[in-house]
């Protein structure tokens, strides 16, 4: 089985190196001719670093973001409206990082390189027949399982 994926963006791209991590081949199809590390700062919450860490990708990403100690909401006169703790600082097992949403994007993209070998032109892609998605479906349960 081979599933086709549509789009080499933090999900597509995230998706094809969990797929190779369980032995499922992937073809990752983008639009784009060259990827470019687009986009603004985001956070990701534990668990999604928990997936990360199980691709190989902690140290990387550890090198690249900032760890998130605490989350702060302060009005437009400094005073603080709410304040809570997060990442290991909350207790949690993995961090909470702070990236830029194209640095992310170009360490999975780096890995898929890496790992799978390439992603393909997404003009060269015809459809998706309902074939492939019954076998997405079953692709996805044997990740989580
Ligand atoms: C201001 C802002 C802040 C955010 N902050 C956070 C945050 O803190 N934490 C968080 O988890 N999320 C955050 N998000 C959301 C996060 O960026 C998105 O959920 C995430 O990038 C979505 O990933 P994706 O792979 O689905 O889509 P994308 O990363 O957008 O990638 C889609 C890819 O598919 C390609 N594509 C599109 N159509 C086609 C087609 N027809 N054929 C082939 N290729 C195609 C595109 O070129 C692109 O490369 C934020 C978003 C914004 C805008």
């Amino acid at each position: 089985m081979t599933v086709v994926i549509v789009g080499a963006g933090i999900g597509g791209l995230t998706l094809a190196l969990s797929l190779h991590q369980v032995g499922i081949a992937a073809h990752i199809y983008e639009s784009v001719e060259a990827l470019e590390p687009l986009g603004v700062g985001i956070n990701l919450l534990p668990h999604a670093v928990r997936e990360l860490t199980e691709l190989g990708l902690a140290d990387e990403l550890a090198a690249t973001a900032i760890p998130t100690s605490t989350l702060t909401y302060v009005s437009k006169r400094g005073q603080t409206i709410w304040s809570e703790p997060r990442g290991r600082n909350a207790g949690y097992n993995w961090p909470q990082f702070s990236i830029h949403r194209g640095e992310l994007q170009m360490i999975l993209y780096r890995a898929v390189l890496k790992r799978l070998g390439s992603i393909r032109p997404a003009r060269a892609y015809a459809r998706v027949s309902s074939i492939d998605a019954v076998g997405l479906r079953a692709a996805m349960r044997r990740v989580r399982s």
